[in-house]
């Protein structure tokens, strides 16, 4: 469980430690994911700690808005190591002990973003998209090893990812962050913020037994964003 530090990331450590997992949960400061170094660390301490692997949720990830032109590419080259690479780096190596426990599960935290673009997320939208399109790929080579592989697609959620944004548009436009947040949920039909907890309830949906049948989809829960 990667990210574990963020909103999202510790309301779903919470939650599956709640539901009775083991739960080996990572941040930056125990291993740096957009490395090759870092992925494999990952996993083997896990491996070391259990002595096996249920389940993979990459989560850890971050924003960074910019038009095209000025958008720098040492952000670009790190958000798809983070938000597409990573994920690929800890299936791949976490694969034969997934494998090995007959019923292993990987989750994505893919977003909304990864179906549909706004203006000036350029990597985060694209890595987004590669991870909807990795999950899938993960679940049709998983099929015959009881893997099961699932993007889940949030909507804008209540945490540092989204509060900075909204103090960034504040501040350029000269509003108030309450106008800001407007502005934020006007793709949402529904317009409030997720919470975390519904996310990592949606997580411990998808490992539980009946998540199973979820493979190779983007499970969106974005109140009606990408309904239009
Ligand atoms: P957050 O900023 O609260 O947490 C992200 C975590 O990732 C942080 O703890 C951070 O330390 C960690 N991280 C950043 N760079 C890292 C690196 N190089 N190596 C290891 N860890 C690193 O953000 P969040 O909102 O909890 O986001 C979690 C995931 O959910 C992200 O993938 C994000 O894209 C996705 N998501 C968020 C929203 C939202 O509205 N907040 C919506 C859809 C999807």
């Amino acid at each position: 469980m990667t990210g574990a530090k963020g909103g999202i990331g510790g309301a779903i450590v919470t939650r599956l430690e709640h539901d009775g997992w083991n739960v080996h949960a990572v941040d930056v400061a125990d291993a740096d994911l957009t490395t090759r170094e870092g992925n494999r660390a990952v996993v083997d301490a896990a491996l070391a700690r259990f002595g096996r692997l249920d389940a993979i949720v990459a989560n850890a990830g971050f924003q960074h808005v910019a038009p095209l032109r000025d958008f720098p590419e040492e952000r670009w080259d790190a958000l798809l190591a983070l938000m597409l690479t990573s994920p690929f780096l800890l299936a791949k190596y976490g694969w034969d002990a997934l494998s090995a426990s007959g019923e292993g599960r990987f989750v994505a935290i893919a977003s909304a973003h990864g179906l549909v673009a706004s203006p000036g997320k350029t990597g985060y939208v694209a890595a987004k998209h590669g991870v909807v399109g990795l999950v899938k790929s993960l679940a049709l080579e998983g099929a015959e090893h009881g893997i099961t592989a699932t993007a889940i697609c949030p909507g804008f959620v209540r945490t540092p990812l989204v509060t900075a944004q909204v103090e960034a548009i504040a501040q350029e436009a000269g509003i108030s962050e309450e106008r800001a947040l407007e502005e934020i949920l006007a793709p949402q039909a529904v317009k409030r913020l997720l919470e975390p907890e519904e996310v990592a309830g949606t997580v411990a949906f998808v490992l539980g037994e009946h998540g199973r049948a979820f493979s190779g989809v983007p499970l969106t829960m974005d109140l009606g964003w990408t309904a239009r």
